[in-house]
């Protein structure tokens, strides 16, 4: 592979992670003029915003944003982008940052027109990461079908095997090299953005609210994708255990957020996306009835609070001031919900046909510290010192946002990167 690394010393940006924060941090920085290289460790840039049915508050499709950012990236030779890859080391100062970068094997090459021949003659499948394991996917595969690039991946497990042989054999355009091999290569940037966002909380932890133990009971994001047509159900809205048109849906929100014993921070994004995926049901299924479990409602900014309201006036939308203390499930696979419902005091317990947990974002450095001079919270979100240096945090990196509040600190943080650069 070569890499063209001759950006001038001090003129140029790295930014780490390629969402929607680090995606608008770089085309803000290159648009200027800046060279900018973004290191993304998934086969695929666009981060979890892919991963979304629709956006809130517009309810658009997430393709709308992502595509116009893919093909500013394409027109602007500025900006580089590398896949699969992940920053090993960053040592320097401000303006001068040496930076490693190590690259692992697609094998897959830039031959790729998608295709899927070696889809289609390759036996092994594995489970589908995009559907959060809902379903599988061939181990020879295309992230989803908004990925940038456009190209397939062999997942690892198949390489060695005969599998492996028989997807290069099925290909006609000599894109796969089943001897790739990982590489490692050194950038000079003057200026480091870390846009490494979120993963979901592991809901499996929240004990007394069943996530794992009951099929029933999904996460926000599980649902974001049962109700996307390119999801596992093609976008039906089905309970997982029996694929039955749910008539009850019970929304738990904080689950795991506002708890000092998971999330201690509130998530800031979940009351809304319940709000939304309330929408999705609403619909599919004009007369199935929801109940969102609440302990505070929080709609930030005139928007999203007449989305709310709006959602207040619909008289099959319940709302129920009470957090959720436990659930159940019975032999149909009802789940039942129980609650304390705070202006009442009454013990509630509701059946419903599935029920959706409003887990919240964790930072992804909590577990994959970033491996430069960073100051990381207790919580694992990156801490900005803008009297430090030259290597900044935007995005869910930094603090649970929206997407609106992730593009528009992207903005500020590509100026903050473009000061340090010019400082040097
Ligand atoms: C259920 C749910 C629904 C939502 N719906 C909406 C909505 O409708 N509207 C809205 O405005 N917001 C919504 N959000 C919030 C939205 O998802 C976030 O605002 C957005 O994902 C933030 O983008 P980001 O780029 O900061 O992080 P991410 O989307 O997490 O992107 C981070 C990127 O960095 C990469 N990365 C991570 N670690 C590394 C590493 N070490 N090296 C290289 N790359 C790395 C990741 O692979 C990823 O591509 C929703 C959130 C949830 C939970
Ligand atoms: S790797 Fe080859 S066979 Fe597979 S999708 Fe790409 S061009 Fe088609
Ligand atoms: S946004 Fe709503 S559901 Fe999410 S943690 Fe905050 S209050 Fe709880």
């Amino acid at each position: 592979m070569s890499v063209e690394t001759t950006a001038p010393a001090g003129g140029s940006i790295l930014v780490v992670g390629g969402g929607i924060s680090g995606l608008t941090t770089a085309l803000e920085a290159a648009e200027v003029g800046y060279e900018v290289y973004i290191v993304e460790k998934s086969p695929s840039l666009g981060g979890r915003v892919a991963q979304l049915n629709q956006y809130f508050p517009k309810l658009c499709p997430p393709t709308c944003g992502l595509e116009i950012n893919y093909r500013r990236i394409k027109d602007n030779p500025r900006v580089k982008t590398f896949t699969m890859a992940e920053v090993e080391k960053v040592e320097g100062s401000t303006g001068n940052y040496d930076v490693t970068i190590k690259v692992s094997p697609r094998y897959v090459n830039s031959n790729c027109t998608c295709c899927g021949d070696c889809s289609a003659a390759c036996d092994t499948e594995i489970d589908n990461g995009y559907n959060f394991g809902m379903d599988k996917v061939k181990a020879a595969y295309l992230p989803h079908e908004m990925s940038y690039p456009q190209r397939y991946v062999l997942d690892p497990v198949i390489i060695g095997t005969e599998d492996a042989k028989k997807c290069k054999e099925a290909c006609k355009y000599a894109a796969i090299d089943l001897d790739m091999e990982p590489k490692t290569f050194s950038l000079r940037v003057g200026s480091v953005v870390y846009a490494t966002g979120w993963e979901p909380y592991d809901a499996t932890k929240i004990d007394n609210l069943g996530f794992g133990r009951y099929l029933n009971i999904v996460t926000n994001m599980m649902m974001e994708r049962l109700a996307a047509g390119n999801g596992p159900t093609a976008g039906n809205i089905l309970r997982p255990s029996d694929d039955k048109a749910p008539e009850t849906i019970a929304f738990v929100q904080c689950a795991g957020s506002r708890d000092e014993n998971h999330l201690p921070y509130c998530s800031y994004i979940c009351c809304m996306a319940s709000l939304k995926q309330a929408t999705y049901v609403r619909a599919q299924y004009p007369d199935a009835k929801i109940y969102i479990y609440y302990i505070d409602m929080r709609t930030p900014g005139n928007r999203y609070e007449k989305f709310y309201k709006k959602l207040k006036e619909d008289e099959n939308i319940f709302f129920v001031k009470g957090k959720v203390a436990e659930v159940s499930e019975d032999d149909n696979g009802n789940i039942e919900v129980v609650a304390e419902n705070a202006v009442t005091g009454e013990k509630i317990r509701q059946t419903v046909d599935m029920a959706v947990l409003a887990t919240g974002m964790q930072p992804t450095a909590l577990k994959d510290k970033p491996k430069a001079d960073l100051k990381i919270s207790e919580y694992g979100f990156v801490v900005n010192d803008f009297d430090k240096g030259g290597i900044f945090a935007v995005g869910c990196a930094n603090k649970p946002l929206d997407v609106v509040s992730s593009n528009q600190n992207a903005t500020g943080i590509a100026l903050k990167a473009i000061q340090a650069v010019k400082r040097s």
